[in-house]
């Protein structure tokens, strides 16, 4: 099924659709959309840039209205835990975007941010509840909220809420909720322990999964610098002499490496923000912004804090650091090459990160081309001149115009100025 209204979705959702610019399922729509219509429990194995988000939003919405009802104070109709806020943010935005102009009410529960709003939110009753476990926790243990109207439970990133210790929250949660309801679980991973808490909560689900790992990784042209731990923050330099990498996620390890290397990039001449757990809402919220603005040419990040945020147009994603766990890496390069288009992953990889790499061209089943640039002595890099990244277009403008608009910068990087790391073979190749 090729389009939304042959999936069976209310008149006004595919007009919302129309609006946005999504002309055709993505696979996972495809697949998802009418088993959740028929009132299935669904696991989903899937990764974010997969239109998962959609994928349990649309039949959701068009239940909803398909029942018409009062939203129940104290609770909420539909509730969707999310392991971090900014996925939280984005979720509910993407109900927002699908149900302009319908009478529904969405907020977002999370923590790090002053309860009172959030209170007074579900005070009034909601259709959607986006949360984080915790703070919706305290919430119950308050009295503040009842999970008696769910008649919707939506577990995204599930592998990410366990990693970050959600579980007990997780457990705490499901006991408020009524034993009559559906079930959505996605993961982007499926080890044994999240297999049998999706055995214990779902009835019956059905399974589809999409775009395994050496998929997308596929579609994203890959390379690895090999340098020495010293020289990484000169090369990081370096690497952004290339005005073609005009909006690109800088990945560390740790929180206080995101400062270190932020502060390095800014002093170099590039506008650098960091992001992740230690930072309060608000700063987290104003990088965000200024990276999708374009006024910041660099957002340097850590795992938890960047996964699961949508970006158009990032260009270039760099590994400061190799992840830990290969699949982190997949997660990482999934910043770019987003919704079809393409995008570069460049790895910084000292010696002793030899075997991380190892692992990770094992899971993409990929060896990624690679430049060894150990014992280069030379000058560090001049300072790059500043030149802030384009807007991101608007989230509302069509597709089409979007990656018409965002495809130039990334062909011109491929032509004239070649930088000398572009000469690398241009793509990763298949391991046979
Ligand atoms: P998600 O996996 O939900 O994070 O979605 C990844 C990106 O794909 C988001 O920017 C969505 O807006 C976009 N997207 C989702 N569904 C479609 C579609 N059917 N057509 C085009 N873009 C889509």
């Amino acid at each position: 099924m090729d389009n939304f209204l042959a999936l069976g979705l209310a008149a006004p959702l595919v007009s919302a659709l129309g609006r946005i610019g999504f002309a055709k399922p993505t696979p996972i729509q495809a697949q998802a959309i009418p088993a959740l219509l028929a009132g299935r429990d669904l696991i989903g194995v899937a990764q974010t840039g997969t239109g998962k988000t959609a994928a349990f939003a649309l039949p959701i919405l068009h239940r909803l209205l398909a029942n018409p009802r009062r939203a129940p104070q104290g609770s909420a109709r539909v509730l969707i835990l999310s392991p971090t806020r900014e996925l939280a943010s984005q979720i509910a935005q993407s109900f927002r975007d699908l149900s302009q102009g319908l009478p529904l009410s969405i907020a977002v529960v999370f923590g790090g941010v002053p309860h009172g709003a959030q209170i007074k939110a579900l005070a009034r009753g909601l259709d959607v509840l986006v949360a984080t476990p915790g703070r919706l926790v305290d919430h119950l243990d308050n009295g503040v909220a009842n999970l008696r109207g769910v008649e919707y439970f939506v577990l995204d990133e599930v592998d990410q809420m366990l990693d970050l210790g959600f579980i007990k929250p997780i457990r705490r949660i499901v006991r408020d909720l009524p034993l009559k309801r559906q079930n959505l679980f996605f993961s982007a991973t499926m080890p044994s322990d999240i297999r049998r808490l999706a055995a214990e909560l779902l009835r019956n689900p059905i399974e589809v999964a999409v775009t395994p790992a050496a998929k997308t990784a596929d579609r994203v042209e890959q390379r690895v610098i090999l340098v020495d731990e010293p020289r990484k923050r000169d090369m990081l330099v370096e690497l952004f002499k290339d005005q073609a990498m005009s909006r690109a996620i800088v990945f560390t390890r740790t929180k206080r490496g995101a400062d270190r290397v932020a502060k390095a990039l800014d002093e170099a001449g590039v506008d650098a923000l960091a992001i992740h757990g230690n930072k309060s809402q608000g700063q987290r919220e104003r990088a965000l912004a200024a990276f999708r603005g374009g006024a910041a040419r660099a957002l340097v990040a850590t795992d938890i804090a960047a996964r699961g945020i949508d970006i158009d147009g990032v260009t270039h994603v760099v590994n400061f650091e190799l992840p830990e766990v290969a699949e982190a890496y997949v997660h990482r390069i999934g910043r770019t090459a987003r919704a079809g288009r393409e995008g570069i992953a460049i790895s910084l990889c000292a010696p002793s990160d030899r075997d991380l790499l190892r692992g990770i061209e094992k899971l993409t089943r990929l060896q990624i081309a690679t430049v060894d640039r150990r014992g280069h002595k030379g000058p560090a890099p001049s300072p790059v001149v500043r030149k802030a990244a384009p807007p991101t277009p608007n989230r509302a403008a069509p597709r089409d115009a979007r990656s018409r608009k965002q495809g130039a910068p990334m062909r011109a990087s491929r032509s004239a100025r070649r930088p000398w790391w572009a000469e690398l073979q241009a793509r990763a190749v298949p391991v046979v």
